[in-house]
């Protein structure tokens, strides 16, 4: 469990709160189009206001490269945001983010009032950590909340160097509860615990697999990685996904897996393809028995209902990465079948962030999972055991 100090262990009562908050929310020409991040910053929000702290919000993004660019500001989030607390958050424009607009607009806060300030990576500082901005971020404020559990893999000036100068650093409640959720189910789950990775590749998983091997009971391989381990075991896999330098290390999972007593699923069927399209000509073959010229894009209807059943003799399961090329409708029906899976079970149902979590969601399945993480990479970086530096800045208790 989490031993951080939290937004319910501080009295902010006539304070000034720095909170880091994760709005990296997609825009297009001005619009935001997909608002999940700012509703899941509300209940610290909402709990500082009511407390009577001055709320100082601050969030990087996109990627503006250390320089004012329009289209990266967070005036639109600063409107939204209104709209959705049903109250003003005051917009300080100012483009070293930390500069006579900002300090003029905190300065002027009464109680329960928000303001928040402009995109932090408009200064260069930011992403390296640097002591000038750290120390300015600091001085606006007598408290720090991390609540950006997106940027907690990181170590930035707003999330971990800003600690440093500050008394009080907790994290808020949208932090607390990924840790809470991912550290629960990695670290004491309840049992059968199953893990199903997919995604593209073996080599961007190494640390998730050989850490998970550790701790569960069956785990479970899709997407493109399969096919360096269906190489490995000496399958043939036409032009498939495939990371030759990692087939020795492919075997040795399995052997890991086997020393371990955990049950390793490898795909037993594929849906194949003669082309990377949604229109190619397709055939399910056996794993191993891929045509020259042709490319597993998906896990075969043998392979969706094997991974189907064993979800459901699970009592948690940790699910990162997609079985196929989801984004061609025609190579989502893997991915769509363990979504499916995991709505139906009543077993504890993590997703760690990124595209599974946009499958869940695009499916309609997002609120049938128990928690779906809103951090792709650093939840990744979590299921790897690694100690996430936004967190570890954070006061313990
Ligand atoms: P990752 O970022 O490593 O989690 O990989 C996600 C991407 O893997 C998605 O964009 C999928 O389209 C892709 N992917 C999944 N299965 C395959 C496959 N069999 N061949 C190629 N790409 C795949």
């Amino acid at each position: 469990m989490l031993n951080k100090k939290s937004v319910d262990d501080i009295n902010v009562k006539g304070l000034k709160v720095l909170v880091r908050c994760d709005f990296n929310v997609p825009m297009v020409d001005g619009k935001i189009t997909d608002e999940n991040r700012l509703v899941a910053a509300l209940p610290t929000i909402k709990k500082l206001i009511a407390d009577g702290g001055k709320v100082i919000l601050c969030s990087h993004m996109g990627k503006p490269k250390g320089e004012p660019k329009p289209e990266l500001s967070l005036a639109p989030v600063a409107a939204r945001l209104s709209e959705l607390l049903g109250q003003e958050v005051k917009f300080a424009a100012d483009a070293t983010v930390v500069g006579e607009n900002a300090k003029a607009a905190v300065a002027a806060m009464n109680d329960g009032e928000v303001v928040l300030l402009e995109n932090t990576r408009y200064r260069a500082e930011e992403t390296k950590n640097g002591e000038a901005f750290s120390k300015e971020l600091a001085s606006l404020c007598d408290v720090f909340v991390n609540d950006a559990f997106g940027t907690a893999h990181r170590a930035h000036c707003s999330n971990v160097g800003v600690t440093e100068y500050v008394d009080t650093a907790a994290v808020g409640y949208l932090m607390q509860k990924e840790i809470d959720f991912l550290g629960n189910a990695v670290n004491n789950p309840e049992r059968p615990f199953v893990a199903i990775l997919g995604g593209s590749k073996v080599s961007s998983k190494i640390s998730v697999i050989e850490n998970l091997l550790d701790k569960v009971d069956t785990l479970i391989i899709g997407g493109g990685m399969a096919y360096t381990f269906a190489k490995a075991l000496g399958g043939n896999v036409g032009k498939s996904l495939l990371e030759e330098d990692y087939c020795e290390y492919a075997l040795n999972m399995l052997k890991k897996a086997e020393e371990k007593g955990v049950k390793l699923l490898l795909p037993l069927d594929n849906v194949i393809a003669d082309d990377f399209s949604n229109d190619a000509n397709t055939q399910v073959v056996a794993t191993g028995q891929i045509p020259e010229g042709w490319e597993g894009l998906d896990i075969g209807p043998k392979t969706a209902a094997l991974y189907a059943e064993t979800v459901k003799t699970a009592k948690t399961v940790v699910w990162n990465g997609p079985m196929g090329c989801f984004e061609m409708p025609n190579f989502a029906a893997g991915t769509e079948a363990v979504a499916k899976a995991l709505a139906d079970t009543d077993a504890v149902t993590i997703i760690g962030g990124g595209d599974s979590a946009a499958a869940v969601n695009q499916l309609g399945y997002g609120d049938k999972m128990t928690h779906i993480s809103t951090g792709g990479g650093a939840s990744l970086e979590f299921l790897e055991g690694k100690e996430l530096p936004g967190v570890a800045a954070a006061n313990d208790k």
